[in-house]
């Protein structure tokens, strides 16, 4: 790529951080809590926003209070897509507040509120990346396409779901602007992987009777902790990732075992996140429910783990379970385009090695790659404040990722 250019992209971003601060603290002040989803007013800002900058616009949407924003920059073969989502967690409780979580307040270097680092930071870079780009004279060879899409934080079935279901967008490949900074370790990573998951909902019968006599009852609680037993034995199942990642999830082992989630790289964990059970204290529960959230590493797959939920359960009398959701691991090759860019222009604009990790939770990312379209989460913001109240993000990061998606966007759409 044309070092001129980038050169001029880099001092184009730093002289424009002002609006960038300010365009964050806009999208603050637009409130687009999910539930209960409702985005009109933060989409036809960003569409008002795109269509100023002279670049083609499309609203596409399943429902019309959750619109999909789509703008093209360039033309010919569509190559990198750049995608971020609207809608934030509700705020929560204002009494946990040091500030209005519709601020936008800027404060020694942050910019506080809801969505401030959960993704409102990266789609103001994401649509200032796009107006640098756009006034930059070179001649395009392909398309880049940016989606900014609703219904993010419930599960994307009205949003980037629906999209990919009915092939509206096109690329060859994405990045997602999620927050991607680690707040303890000082550091940002480019996610090329996530587990999966597999969410059960088990349910125990037993006999009731009186609380004096319990020996005359069948304890469905005591029977669901025997059921909490066999499935923790899951914990300990080990899977090997496959070859062409093996050596990501080597390298970030260290930093993991920092933190204390290096078992998430290649070990099934399990969370008992409900039990339900039992009427009265001197009644013997007859029933008793629990809701399971089990995380599936890259190497093996959610119909592997409901085998092996089948396997552990078998021997348990009265107890019948049915899975509620089953989402498979995903990847992106470690060599695909997607990848090295992200980690070249974040490394080169943090002034920091940026290095690829394999995510604990699932994220966009993974729709897009069951799709057929490798993608990567690169952005501003520590998870540390994500979903949390008191939702920061920092204002260097934000110039840095703002500069890290511009000459990503500039480089896919010259080569
Ligand atoms: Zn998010």
């Amino acid at each position: 790529m044309n070092e001129g250019l980038i050169e001029k992209v880099r001092k184009e971003v730093k002289a424009r951080e002002e609006e960038l601060i300010s365009l964050c603290s806009q999208l603050i002040k637009i409130p687009s809590e999910n539930p209960p989803g409702d985005v009109s007013n933060i989409a036809s800002f960003v569409e008002e926003f795109l269509k100023e900058i002279g670049i083609s616009v499309e609203v596409k949407y399943k429902v019309r209070e959750k619109p999909n924003v789509i703008g093209y920059l360039g033309r010919g073969t569509p190559s990198l897509i750049v995608c971020g989502h609207v809608d934030t967690v509700p705020a929560g409780d204002r009494r946990h507040w040091e500030r209005d979580p519709f601020s936008g307040d800027v404060i020694n270097g942050w910019i506080y509120g809801r969505g401030a680092a959960d993704m409102k930071g990266g789609v103001a870079c994401i649509l200032l990346a796009a107006k640098i780009i756009s006034q930059m004279e070179f001649e395009p060879r392909s398309k880049v396409t940016i989606v900014l899409v609703p219904d993010e934080e419930t599960g994307s079935k009205d949003g980037l779901l629906w999209l990919l279901e009915n092939k509206l967008i096109k690329g060859k490949e994405c990045a997602i602007a999620e927050p991607t900074g680690n707040a303890a370790l000082e550091s940002y990573s480019v996610d090329i992987g996530e587990r999966g998951a597999v969410w059960i909902r088990v349910k125990v019968k037993g006999k009731a009777a009186h609380g004096s006599m319990p020996m005359l009852g069948d304890n469905a609680i005591l029977k669901a902790y025997k059921v909490i037993e066999k499935l923790l034995v899951l914990n300990e199942l080990r899977f090997e990732p496959p070859a062409d990642v093996k050596e990501v999830v080597e390298n970030i082992r260290p930093m993991y075992s920092i933190l204390g989630i290096e078992r998430t790289l290649d070990h099934l964990t399990v969370n008992i996140g409900i039990i339900r059970g039992g009427t009265k204290v001197n009644i013997v529960p007859d029933t008793c429910e629990l809701e399971v959230d089990i995380r599936v590493p890259v190497g093996t797959t959610a119909e592997n783990t409901v085998k092996e939920v089948e396997r552990v359960l078998k021997d348990v009398k009265d107890v019948e379970y049915e899975v509620i959701a089953m989402i498979d691991p995903s990847y992106t090759s470690p060599r695909a385009r997607v990848v090295q860019e992200a980690i070249k222009w974040a490394s080169e604009a943090l002034s920091k090695k940026v290095v690829g990790v394999i995510m604990p939770a699932t994220s966009d990312a993974g729709h897009f790659r069951r799709a057929g379209i490798p993608a990567i989460n690169l952005g501003p913001g520590y998870h540390e404040h994500v979903h949390v109240s008191n939702e920061k993000v920092k204002i260097e990061d934000l110039v840095a990722m703002c500069e890290a998606y511009s000459l990503m966007i500039l480089s896919y759409l010259t080569e």
